[in-house]
């Protein structure tokens, strides 16, 4: 089910924030982007190779009635995540609000995995929210104030067989979120991580029947959580309402890791 951009209920608590979303143009990006947009903040979607579905997002946003931008942008890549940044800066001069969502998956068993997967992962899911944070930070600094949501996963806190490189690199998010949340505090910045559980998107429609099921089979509340289920709990951290709490990680994941 998608995250509906338009509800009568919406309060606008997120009017003239701008927003940059990295990893937008598909799953819990996409709904984050669209939960963002529909409380009135300004989305820049970032995407890396689905620039269609990006520019879709964006029209059917500002068909709602809301504002939305594609960036396209490896975060991987340090010197494309600093013109990325500035190219927003020039154009909007402000940040309010960083959510680092782009990840992938390369699962293997340890004795399996490549050198090369291991490093791709690590890139992109951790370097890759190094690379935002390190480009952006100086503005936050500046303006005192704004929040940075980073997306890491149940596997970074409980760790899961046949995800070394991704478990390192959501457990390194977490250490890298903690730590910024103390570097920024005091200037009014909160950092913060999300740890989603078994997500119903393309990266889990991606596994066997058999891995779903197993993977169910571990939720304490005996289902898939909906990318909505993200979407809502990014959104208060993104807001006013989140204005003291920092360096946290909340758990979305129907009880996973009880
Ligand atoms: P998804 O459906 O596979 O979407 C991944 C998104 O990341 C896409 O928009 C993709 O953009 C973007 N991306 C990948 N590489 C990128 C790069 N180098 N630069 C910029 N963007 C890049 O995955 P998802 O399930 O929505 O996952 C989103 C986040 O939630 C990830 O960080 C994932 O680890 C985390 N998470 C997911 C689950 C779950 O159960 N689904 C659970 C825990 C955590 P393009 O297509 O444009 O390249």
């Amino acid at each position: 089910m998608e995250v509906e951009l338009s509800k009568p209920e919406y309060p606008m608590e997120l009017a003239g924030k701008v927003a940059l979303v990295t990893g937008a143009s598909r799953g819990i990006g996409r709904g984050i982007a669209r939960k963002l947009a529909a409380l009135g903040a300004i989305v820049l979607i970032n995407y890396n190779g689905s620039q269609q579905k990006a520019r879709e997002l964006a029209e059917e946003i500002a068909a709602a009635g809301g504002q939305a931008e594609c960036i396209g942008c490896d975060v991987s890549d340090f010197a494309a995540c600093s013109d990325m940044i500035e190219q927003i800066i020039k154009k909007y001069s402000h940040v309010d609000i960083l959510v680092n969502n782009a990840g992938v998956t390369r699962d293997n068993l340890l004795m399996r995995m490549s050198e090369e997967d291991y490093d791709k992962v690590l890139d992109i899911n951790l370097k890759g929210a190094f690379n935002t944070m390190r480009h952006l930070s100086k503005y936050f600094l500046m303006q005192r104030s704004g929040k940075i949501v980073n997306i890491s996963s149940v596997s970074g806190v409980l760790g899961n067989a046949g995800q070394a490189n991704y478990s390192a690199s959501k457990a390194g998010l977490i250490g890298l979120t903690k730590s910024v949340a103390r570097e920024l505090a005091s200037r009014g910045v909160c950092v913060n991580a999300v740890a989603p559980g078994f997500i119903d998107t393309e990266m889990t429609r991606a596994l066997s029947e058999k891995a779903r099921e197993a993977g169910v089979a571990a939720v304490p509340m005996g289902r898939m959580g909906s990318v909505e289920d993200i979407a809502e709990t990014v959104a208060f951290l993104a807001g006013d309402r989140a204005n003291y709490i920092t360096g946290q990680v909340i758990c979305v994941d129907g009880g996973m890791a009880i």
